[in-house]
């Protein structure tokens, strides 16, 4: 087939298969060419979020909370159960369900929405013209007005530590253990790792979490990064920072490690690794040498405020360029690129894309923290509510951490909201909300808020701001 679209989008994970339907919606002739294939030899739509991230983990991490509570928590309710057990299988297959749910959901969607898509690898080349290669490399080549690079990102290898996929493994590898493993490694204490690290301790793993950095989750406010860091030392997690992988040798059925930190080197050996250090955009076979699109020092494509190459007609979105890897952040771009090319005003606020880890407590934020308005010179007031003293955060026996509002110190504008505690990952979304309105924490005290409800911590904050918290000493 040889066509000529209006719009053609390389990846369909959630910048790229947003973008595709918005494209489609906004009446543009629409094509969606995307490589990834499940577990079932099929074409996945959905990319990274849909296959082997966001979603698959959080099926995880919701399934190892239930057992979780179940042998650690639910006695303190009167609920007891001998000898509770994990079937690994059943446990894995729920997830394989659900992805299969939502990337077949996708399908779905360019259908209604009459996106066509392509399964194959695109390689944009000269005069915006897509090569689409088949997995039996048959080749066709399509063509657009306007072409959107949307291929997302792959985990970072180790040299030292090579995937084999069996005992070394990235966020693929360890969403798909076939049993839990006795003693599981982890390196890098960001986000994966302290998720998928959650995920197999619950279920009785040893977890050793090493983080090369002295200080823990670095990325979030101090004060949150405290509290979290004291809850999984509870749960048995074992963090250990400052401590840099510098070697791991699979000998038999176990991966042998050495690491480095200030006393000096140290041996560490688990049943299996997942190495989590991070990602980094993926564009491999995705130009053509002479399309002039550019890619920055980290691999990255180079795009203006407005996610465009510089070429003309191409756009680029989520993971594969800067900013947060973040999949509501590629899908808001792509939204925003679909608008911009139907000649529409497009937006994408980037000072307050939330930031949500969902470990137990859960961490969540948006805007500025702390060190960042004190290091840009910002004059600010701060207001904390603690769970604890949040009555159904009690009832529900999750009254741990607390909401930290940061307002300006003369205009009292919302700067930045952090959060650690029960359900932080839905409570965000009204920090978000509000300073996407520019609001203030006054604004914020002022709302009211249902009792008992965990919202009530953000109103307590609000109001703690201006030193007038109702249940707690100000
Ligand atoms: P991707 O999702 O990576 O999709 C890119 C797609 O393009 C892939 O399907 C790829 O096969 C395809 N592709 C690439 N090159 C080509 C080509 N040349 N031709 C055809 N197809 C191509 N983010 C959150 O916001 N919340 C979370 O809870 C969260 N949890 C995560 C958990 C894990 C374990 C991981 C690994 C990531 C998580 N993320 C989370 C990050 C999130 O998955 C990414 O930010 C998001 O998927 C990026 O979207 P994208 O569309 O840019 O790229
Ligand atoms: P994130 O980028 O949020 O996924 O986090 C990855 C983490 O891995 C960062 O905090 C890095 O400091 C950490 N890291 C990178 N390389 C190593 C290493 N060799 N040993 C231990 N930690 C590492």
């Amino acid at each position: 087939m040889s066509d000529k679209f209006d719009v053609i989008v390389i990846g369909a994970g959630p910048a790229g298969y947003v973008a595709a339907i918005r494209a489609a919606q906004l009446g543009l002739k629409t094509a969606c060419i995307d490589a990834f294939t499940g577990k079932d030899g099929k074409q996945a739509l959905g990319g990274t979020c849909l296959n082997v991230g966001c979603i698959p983990s959080k099926a995880l991490l919701d399934s190892s909370k239930q057992f979780h509570n179940l042998t650690h928590n639910f006695a303190v309710h009167g609920i007891t159960a001998d000898n509770a057990k994990i079937d690994v299988a059943t446990f894995i297959g729920r997830k394989d369900k659900i992805v299969k749910q939502f990337t077949g959901g996708i399908g779905q969607l360019f259908k209604a929405n009459k996106v066509t898509a392509f399964y194959g690898t695109g390689k944009l080349l000269k005069g915006n013209s897509v090569e689409i290669t088949a997995n039996d490399g048959s080749k066709q080549t399509i063509s657009a007005t306007n072409v959107i690079l949307a291929s997302g990102s792959v985990p970072i290898e180790l040299p030292f530590a090579k995937f084999d996929n069996k005992f070394i493994v990235d966020n693929a590898g360890a969403l798909d253990f076939p049993e839990v493993p006795k003693r599981l490694g982890v390196i890098g204490a960001g986000v994966i790792g302290l998720e998928l690290g959650s995920v197999w301790g619950r279920l009785g793993a040893d977890v050793t979490i090493l983080e090369a950095l002295p200080d823990f989750l670095s990325v979030a406010d101090a004060d949150v990064a405290k509290i979290a860091a004291k809850e999984f030392a509870k749960q048995g997690l074992k963090i250990k920072l400052g401590a840099k992988l510098t070697k791991a040798e699979i000998k038999g059925n176990e991966v042998a490690l050495t690491y480095e930190d200030k006393d000096g080197a140290h041996e560490l050996t688990v049943d299996k690794l997942l190495v989590a250090v991070g990602r980094r955009a993926y564009t491999a076979g995705l130009l053509a040498d002479d399309t002039g699109v550019k890619l920055d020092e980290r691999g990255r494509i180079v795009v203006d405020e407005h996610n465009h190459t510089g070429v003309d007609g191409v756009w680029a979105i989520g993971d594969a360029v800067r900013g947060p890897m973040l999949a509501h952040k590629g899908s808001e771009e792509g939204v925003a690129v679909a608008e911009w090319i139907a000649g529409k005003a497009g937006h994408v606020n980037f000072d307050t894309i939330p930031w949500v880890i969902y470990t137990e407590p859960e961490i969540a934020w948006a805007g500025k923290t702390e060190k960042e308005l004190k290091d840009a010179g910002i004059p600010y007031k701060v207001g904390t509510f603690p769970f604890a003293a949040i009555g159904r955060a009690v009832a529900m026996n999750e009254a741990v951490g607390q909401v930290k509002m940061l307002a300006h110190a003369e205009t009292d504008r919302l700067l930045g909201v952090h959060m650690v505690g029960p359900g932080v990952s839905e409570l965000i979304a009204e920090a978000v909300v509000t300073m996407e309105f520019k609001g203030s924490a006054e604004d914020l005290a002022r709302i009211v808020h249902a009792h008992p409800t965990l919202s009530e911590a953000v109103h307590e904050a609000a109001l703690s701001v201006d030193k007038r918290a109702i249940h707690k000493g100000n």
